[in-house]
């Protein structure tokens, strides 16, 4: 794993999904198969294979401040393309100085993890006027995970940190993107933990190779999960 530390001239960028998107990372050492955020690779000049490399945006909240002053107050996504709870924010603690900044000015947040490492901050979570806190997880089997996103923190541990948050009384959510094998079995793991699901169909043909060398099949059609959830009573929204 090659990390490095790097000063960055901003941090609050426009974003397609919610008003701005923060990525305190360049690079995620999840590495996950599918992963579209790989093209970053292009951009930065890395040669190391994704999820080898860590570019960590150390002057991150320095910007922040500064350019929470000039831009118009918005939804911010954390992250777009890295996950902002990747195991060396134990470490850098990017996203809690980031977060302990939004909380003074009270910007709306929603961040989107693998990790249960987003615990450490469930006080900063508790400061904010309007927050959601929503996992990644696209299947219920941990064998099924393990195949597609080896390095990633297992699926119990993220149902565990999802019943830990909204015990809390904070706004949960998952994105499930992509939906992989055995997808179905997730959907009653999430009973009573989310407020929302979102289902976003994405391209990953970069996994193309698991498929293939497991035998599995994709799951090409995703408009049943929003049925599906709505039996346990979730609401489900298919954005793709
Ligand atoms: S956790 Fe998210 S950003 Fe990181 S490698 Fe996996 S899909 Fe990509």
């Amino acid at each position: 794993m090659v990390t490095r530390e790097i000063r960055v001239k901003g941090i609050l960028s426009k974003s397609k999904v919610y008003d701005w998107v923060i990525n305190p990372y360049v690079g995620c050492q999840y590495g996950c198969t599918y992963c579209y955020a790989r093209f970053m690779k292009r951009f930065t000049g890395h040669s190391e294979p994704w999820g080898q490399f860590v570019d960590v945006k150390v002057n991150a909240p320095e910007l922040l401040l500064k350019e929470l002053r000039q831009k118009q107050k918005g939804e911010i996504w954390m992250s777009g393309v890295c996950d902002p709870y990747q195991p060396l924010e134990e470490k850098y603690q990017i996203i809690k100085s980031c977060l302990e900044i939004l909380s003074q000015y009270d910007w709306p947040v929603v961040i989107q993890t693998k990790s249960p490492i987003v615990l450490r901050d469930l006080p900063i979570f508790k400061r904010f006027s309007h927050i959601d806190v929503g996992f990644s997880i696209g299947t219920g089997s941990e064998s099924i995970r393990e195949l597609f996103e080896p390095n990633a923190p297992p699926i119990s541990s993220r149902i565990e940190a999802l019943r830990m948050l909204h015990s809390n009384d904070i706004r949960t959510y998952v994105m499930v993107a992509p939906a992989l094998p055995e997808v179905v079995s997730l959907v009653p793991l999430l009973r009573g933990i989310v407020d929302y699901v979102l289902v976003d169909k994405m391209n990953y043909h970069y996994a193309d190779w698991v498929f293939k060398r497991y035998g599995l099949n994709r799951v090409e059609d995703v408009a049943f999960l929003s049925d599906l959830f709505k039996v346990y009573d979730i609401p489900c929204e298919v954005v793709c």
